[in-house]
């Protein structure tokens, strides 16, 4: 794989005062999703500050306002007016969840490795060093692993049973995969971001390993909330798996649709077929009616339905073709995006504190 140019620790000339073009490339991106955390933004951005200070590397912080309804983005504002061309901030017009929250932060963000933690001061940025250290070692992405994780157990159980089917079921395994204090390198996120929708940034590592990177994972220190509350109840574990099925079906079939549906299709026919012909034998050698026999419609049935599998398969194939000889989605691009989901309608602060409106 080919590697960055920019090591983690190398090669950018330190450069503390603030870049003023929003285009001028940086050494570390950190990328914050935020939402209703105004107690506790300011003093994370003094520990992230005083750990990348400390690097001496140039660095952006780029907090996403998911739709807050307190004051974090009077205190963003506050930060980026203090910190012109450091601290960034893209303001969502309404909650659009996490996923959207880091999308949009991967497309502004001009680290040559991009960092994403939570906002609620739970991530540790003295573990910042150990990331790049690892990434160093000739890694992708690394994502990190609360332990021990100071959560109740009413989350720290359904997490472990999450993890552990994650691990089983795509071959990444990764103890933590939904912990939001991770490590990347630019080519990651430039080849997975555009694809992430939903509640995707649980899967970002899966994806990633699909695609070919090398991941990994530290253990990282977690605190406690001491703030405000978290935005995630149980219910995220049942999307969790529903969207666990949406990724194993993308990695594995995205590409070839057909041998899912086809071997599918395929099956439920042959049963069909075996259905009927017991059907039929049961006819021949005992003379039992045919006609009154629910059997036979479940035999036809399967039948039927593996002729419509193929034929999904089939569309499918159809479909994917389409998409990669350049038509509708073949490169999604942030206007495309906008079109399909809207949010990219949001006040950005570039470090010229001009307001601009990207949708
Ligand atoms: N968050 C967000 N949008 C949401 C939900 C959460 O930007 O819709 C942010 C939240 O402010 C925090 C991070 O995502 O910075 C992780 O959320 P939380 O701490 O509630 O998750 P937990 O630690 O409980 O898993
Ligand atoms: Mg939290």
């Amino acid at each position: 794989m080919q590697q960055t140019q920019v090591s983690s620790n190398l090669t950018i000339k330190p450069e503390i005062s603030a870049p003023e073009l929003p285009e001028q490339k940086v050494a570390i991106s950190i990328v914050v999703p935020v939402m209703n955390e105004e107690q506790s933004i300011a003093i994370l951005f003094d520990k992230l500050s005083e750990q990348l200070d400390s690097l001496g590397q140039t660095y952006e912080v780029i907090f996403v306002d998911d739709g807050s309804t307190d004051n974090t983005f009077v205190e963003l504002k506050k930060l980026h007016d203090e910190h012109p061309g450091i601290v960034r901030v893209v303001r969502f017009r309404r909650n659009f969840g996490k996923t959207p929250a880091l999308v949009a932060g991967f497309a502004r963000c001009h680290g040559e490795i991009i960092f994403t933690m939570d906002g609620d001061l739970q991530d540790d940025p003295e573990e910042i060093p150990n990331f790049l250290a690892k990434l160093d070692e000739g890694y992708d992405l690394v994502s990190g692993w609360k332990f021990p994780r100071l959560d109740p157990p009413s989350k720290t159980f359904p997490s472990r049973v999450f993890n552990g089917m994650v691990s089983t079921l795509t071959g990444v395994h990764l103890h933590d995969i939904n912990n939001g204090f991770k490590a990347y390198r630019r080519e990651v996120i430039e080849d997975t971001h555009l694809k992430l929708y939903g509640e995707f940034h649980r899967f970002v590592p899966v994806m990633a390993q699909w695609r070919g990177f090398r991941i990994t994972e530290i253990k990282v220190r977690h605190h406690p909330r001491k703030y405000g509350v978290s935005k995630f109840g149980a219910s995220r574990f049942a999307r969790g798996l529903i969207d666990l099925l949406n990724v194993l079906f993308l990695t594995s079939f995205l590409r070839t649709p057909l041998r899912f549906f086809g071997a599918l299709g395929f099956w439920t026919f042959f049963l069909g077929v075996l259905v009927d012909i017991f059907v039929i034998g049961r006819r021949i050698f005992y003379g039992q009616q045919i006609h009154n026999q629910p059997l036979l419609f479940v035999g036809n049935l399967l039948m039927i339905f593996g002729v419509q599998f193929v034929l999904t398969g089939l569309q499918s194939e159809m479909i994917r073709i389409r998409y990669a000889a350049g038509g509708i989605g073949s490169s999604l691009s942030p206007a495309s995006i906008n079109g399909i989901t809207g949010y990219w309608h949001c006040h950005f602060w570039a470090s010229s504190s001009r307001k601009c409106r990207m949708g």
